[in-house]
């Protein structure tokens, strides 16, 4: 039974105030593997504290010192990511290609945000005036489960190249991750309470870090409802915060694409991290003429996609996150059923031999109709929703129509239609013929997914407030 008693605040790890318990269940078995001690309110104030005695010099700090500071985390946090990998396998089910490939990336993190900080002009001069950008103050960092790694990460990444100090509270579900993550930073060697870690429930710890006026910003990644939430409440101290919500994204394959090319990877795509994935593509909108043609290779692909135990190298798609994770994407299938969409594989209940845990078929709905909740409403489980279009407009239209406006994808031939259709779509990130990931883009939502851009300069540029000095 693993255990996770500390948490981490001024540079020592420390036992919490709090003292319930949660429990950790491996979601591949339901068994449970650990639990970790609740911190509280008392523990986010002491760990706020420490991070604003921390500001005072750290803010001060060089470049070239922060570059520093970021060289020795990458090492440290890179040495850890067998253990990251290995944890993530078993807490939450994230299957080993999905776990192995968000945590490879880390290094690049780093990398990419010492670029920046480079050639970034912390001060600039306009007319006679002087303009300085100063790191905004303590940060709030407030994490999913889906991606706690990369989450963290590259939100700490951005926060210490400005120059801020911060308190992470990680999902409760991604304790054992986040002790991993505790050690590598703290081995790093930074000043005492620059990182301070506060392992707790998002209505203690979070809503303690969202009200405390001692906080400058909040850097959130999670669900739309409680991003609104954190944006309500963070108005009353007037917090700077970056969103990072949910997704219903569209992949809009266009009339002149290869299908037997695109379709598979259309599949495999919103199939990512067992389908529990902000920007995963799960409103594939097809040509009405070639529905028929798209079904069958969609229908081929996915009654090849293996399901099973998250460690097996060959699984694709692995658990829901929980118990009840898996019954919200039940539901959604049964929701899909009485909406009248065409169930074309998977369905409602468990695959053979998978019935200990909390495992979903994959599962492809058709002639859907973009006005049914499962194709306005974010599942975050292993559930596509192929949508017909009549022609380019109609499918921009229905790739517009929705509350969300993440991520986007768009197949194509002909690479300069695709860029103008790109230009059409309300999303964040638009990606043309394939996946793509690069931290020095920006990244983040239009409409109800999100507020601000994460990554590279843009990223960083909502981590410092703007003086200017006029002389
Ligand atoms: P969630 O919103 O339930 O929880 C996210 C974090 O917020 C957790 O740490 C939680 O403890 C905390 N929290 C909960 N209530 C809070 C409150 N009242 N005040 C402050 N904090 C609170 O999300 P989840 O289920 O952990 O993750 C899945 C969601 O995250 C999906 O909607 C997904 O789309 C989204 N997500 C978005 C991105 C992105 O980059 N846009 C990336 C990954 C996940």
């Amino acid at each position: 039974m693993k255990k996770v008693n500390k948490i981490y605040i001024n540079g020592e790890f420390v036992t919490p105030h709090g003292t319930e318990t949660f429990d950790l269940i491996n979601p591949a078995i339901n068994v449970k593997i650990g639990e970790v001690i609740l911190a509280d309110e008392i523990d986010t104030r002491k760990a706020i504290s420490a991070a604003k005695e921390a500001f005072k010099t750290f803010s001060q700090t060089t470049v070239s010192e922060r570059i520093h500071y970021l060289e020795k985390l990458k090492i440290t946090v890179e040495k850890k990511e067998q253990d990251l990998i290995n944890i993530m396998i078993e807490e939450y089910g994230g299957t080993r290609q999905f776990a192995t490939m968000s945590n490879q990336n880390t290094g690049s993190w780093f990398e990419s945000m010492i670029e920046v900080l480079r050639n970034f002009e912390f001060k600039r001069n306009i007319n006679s005036s002087t303009v300085q950008l100063q790191p905004v103050g303590v940060v709030g960092i407030i994490t999913p489960w889906n991606a706690s790694n990369s989450s963290v990460t590259s939100k700490v990444v951005t926060a210490i190249a400005a120059g801020c100090t911060v308190v992470i509270k990680p999902s409760e579900m991604s304790s054992l991750q986040t002790q991993i993550l505790m050690e590598a930073f703290h081995d790093a060697g930074l000043p005492k309470g620059v990182i301070n870690f506060v392992t707790g429930l998002g209505n203690v710890v979070g809503t303690e870090l969202t009200n405390n006026p001692d906080v400058a910003k909040i850097s959130f990644t999670g669900s739309t409802a409680v991003g609104k939430l954190i944006a309500k409440n963070a108005v009353d101290t007037m917090k700077r915060v970056t969103l990072e919500l949910g997704g219903k994204s569209p992949n809009i394959i266009l009339d002149d694409a290869d299908l037997n090319q695109v379709i598979p990877m259309a599949v495999y795509g919103a199939y990512m991290n067992s389908g529990q994935a902000c920007i995963a593509p799960t409103r594939l909108l097809v040509s009405q003429d070639k529905l028929d043609e798209a079904n069958a290779i969609a229908k081929s692909v996915a009654e090849k996609i293996v399901i099973g135990l998250p460690e097996n190298e060959e699984t694709n798609v692995g658990p829901m996150v929980s118990i009840k994770q898996f019954e919200r994407v039940q539901n959604y299938i049964k929701i899909g059923i009485e909406e009248g969409a065409t169930l074309l594989v998977g369905g409602l209940g468990k695959p053979e031999g998978l019935e200990a845990g909390n495992f979903v078929k994959p599962t492809i709905f058709t002639n859907v109709k973009n006005e049914m909740r499962i194709a306005q409403e974010e599942i975050f489980g292993p559930v596509l929703s192929i949508i017909p279009y009549k022609d380019e407009e109609d499918a921009v239209r229905i790739a517009n129509d929705t509350p969300y406006g993440l991520a986007a994808y768009i197949s194509s031939s002909d690479n300069e239609r695709a860029e103008r259709v790109a230009s059409r779509i309300d999303a964040g990130r638009v990606c043309i013929n394939g996946f793509r990931h690069d931290p020095m883009v920006p990244f983040g939502g239009f409409k109800q997914s999100g507020i601000g851009r994460e990554y590279g300069e843009f990223g960083l540029q909502p981590y410092l407030e703007t003086k200017a000095i006029l002389k």
